[in-house]
């Protein structure tokens, strides 16, 4: 071993043990290298006591997996490359041709799409529920239901659902439920431990969390992680996993593990602003409704109040309102157009407030009874100064014509 190119690839040196920080390392590979040839035969990388490849895990990994498990109050953790690919892994893992899978009719957008896709090409049907309703999945449920989606909000609407009820309702059929927990994020509730003090403990079987959003907090990395409490589904989920391939980049890791020990500041952080700002709505005539589950009057309020009791109770920066069907579309986007702190871009979670207006006639099969008519506006308040997000919303306003 005499020339450079040899030597810089096969160096000797190990820099001295000890080495202590409070970031973990990050620790990069596709390739994981072996001691022996009958130790590559014999290493085992399903139950984490070992490496074998990049996409089955590393050190990296590992302690982001464990660390969302603590999170969300679950036992095993899958990550993916979004939260997308998540729901999709779940989708692709627990259903068959000839089975159906249940979706909230207010659900993330692409988890529908997915159904009306894919599920449906391989012969797997999917039919809406009313989430505010557990007497509408009761019914609905039958011998080819698979699997029930839950959303405690739904996306866009943010109505709260009685998620206990909803979870019982799945018990009492044996059909497995899956949460989409991004909204709650581990936080505002245990997905696994939904009235904490009774037994046996009511939860999920499976949460699904876009890190994506309050996890990495910083509106650049894509990620999603599948949590359950259970062996056996755990391992189901697995394997779908591996031979679809699903794994994540150290770098994105990183950035996730780094951002968690900030996690619980920011997301109150995000809340107390979309509060203060979704009851400034509130008193605005030009709003129809104000749609945030925190916020007395919200469809579903009573729901969250009930799964998050006490002084402390959390929610995320998030809300929605409705324009007075006076507005058309075009003043309403005049409106998004002219604020100046909330950029007009899809996902949450990171510093900067985002504005969405949605068009809610095509996301849902009829306009719900609970919601006012007009044109929907969604926000994802940030961590800007609240003083000067209201100023840029109250300005905004002006740009609304009459
Ligand atoms: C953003 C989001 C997802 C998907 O996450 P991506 O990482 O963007 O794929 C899933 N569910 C909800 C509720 C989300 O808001």
């Amino acid at each position: 071993m005499t020339e450079p190119a040899t030597t810089l690839i096969h160096h000797g040196y190990t820099p001295p043990p000890g080495f202590a920080a409070p970031q973990p390392g990050v620790f990069k590979a596709s390739t994981v290298l072996f001691p022996s040839v009958a130790a590559m035969r014999n290493f085992e990388w399903k139950d984490k006591t070992a490496y074998t490849y990049g996409l089955h895990g590393t050190p990296t990994t590992y302690m982001l997996e464990e660390r969302l498990c603590t999170l969300e109050g679950g036992l095993q953790c899958l990550l993916l490359p979004s939260g997308l690919a998540a729901i999709s892994n779940v989708a692709l893992s627990l259903l068959r041709s000839g089975d159906e899978v249940l979706i909230p009719e207010n659900a993330y957008g692409p988890n529908k799409v997915l159904a009306a896709g894919e599920l449906a090409a391989w012969g797997i049907s999917h039919r809406f529920y009313d989430p505010m309703d557990a007497s509408d999945l009761r019914t609905k449920i039958n011998a080819k239901t698979a699997l029930v989606w839950l959303e405690a909000p739904g996306s866009v609407t943010m109505e709260f659902p009685d998620l206990c009820e909803l979870v019982r309702v799945c018990r009492a059929h044996r059909v497995l439920c899956a949460l989409d927990n991004t909204w709650g994020a581990g936080l505002a509730f245990a997905p696994f431990d939904l009235v904490p003090g009774i037994e046996p403990t009511l939860g999920v079987d499976v949460s699904v969390h876009a890190l994506t959003k309050y996890p990495s907090g910083g509106g650049d990395v894509l990620m999603g992680s599948i949590i359950t409490c259970d062996p056996a589904l755990h391992m189901r989920l697995k394997l779908t996993h591996m031979r679809l391939g699903f794994g994540i980049g150290a770098n994105d890791a990183e950035a996730v593990l780094r951002a968690l020990p900030s996690l619980a500041l920011r997301y109150g952080a995000h809340d107390a602003s979309a509060r203060a700002l979704a009851r400034w709505f509130q008193g605005r005539n030009e709003i129809a409704q104000v749609l945030h589950p925190a916020l007395p009057g919200s469809p579903g309020h009573a729901h969250w109040r009930a799964l998050c009791p006490g002084e402390g109770a959390r929610a995320a920066g998030l809300f929605s309102v409705i324009f007075q069907p006076r507005y058309s579309q075009d003043q309403v986007d005049a409106f998004c157009d002219s604020l100046a702190l909330f950029g007009i871009g899809y996902s949450w979670g990171g510093p900067m407030s985002l504005v969405v207006p949605y068009e809610l006639a095509s996301m849902r099969g009829a306009w719900p009874s609970h919601l006012k008519h007009g044109t929907l506006v969604r926000f994802s308040i940030g961590l800007e100064g609240v003083g000067d997000l209201q100023a840029d919303l109250s300005q905004a306003m002006r740009h609304l014509g009459i």
